[in-house]
């Protein structure tokens, strides 16, 4: 299942306006995006294809420079944490990884 989910809107009370939005797509890592309401769903949609895109660019210039980890099973991420920076991501079981430090 994918899941795209709006976060909510973070200060903003223009109920057409930008939010934040959550996408979760089984075997990769939890993405977020931007998008503005009044935009509609296509370009939702759109967003939510390309923040996945970029995150499989991001993925294999990972696997090409040597900064990534595999569960042996076809999945790949990098070893380095987004949030604290430190090449401190393991694999937990196959298909999920986090960081030593985060969690
Ligand atoms: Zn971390």
């Amino acid at each position: 299942m994918i899941l795209i989910r709006n976060l909510g809107a973070n200060g903003d009370t223009d109920p057409g306006g930008w939010r934040e939005y959550e996408l979760v797509v089984p075997g990769m890592k939890r993405l977020t995006f931007r998008h503005k309401r009044s935009d509609g769903l296509a370009v939702c949609l759109r967003k939510a294809a390309t923040a996945v895109c970029l995150q499989e660019a991001a993925d294999a210039i990972d696997v090409a420079i040597g900064d990534s980890i595999s569960d042996d099973c076809g999945n790949t991420w990098s070893a380095t944490c987004l949030e604290c920076g430190r090449k401190s991501m393991h694999v937990v079981r196959p298909g999920k990884v986090q960081c030593a430090y985060c969690g």
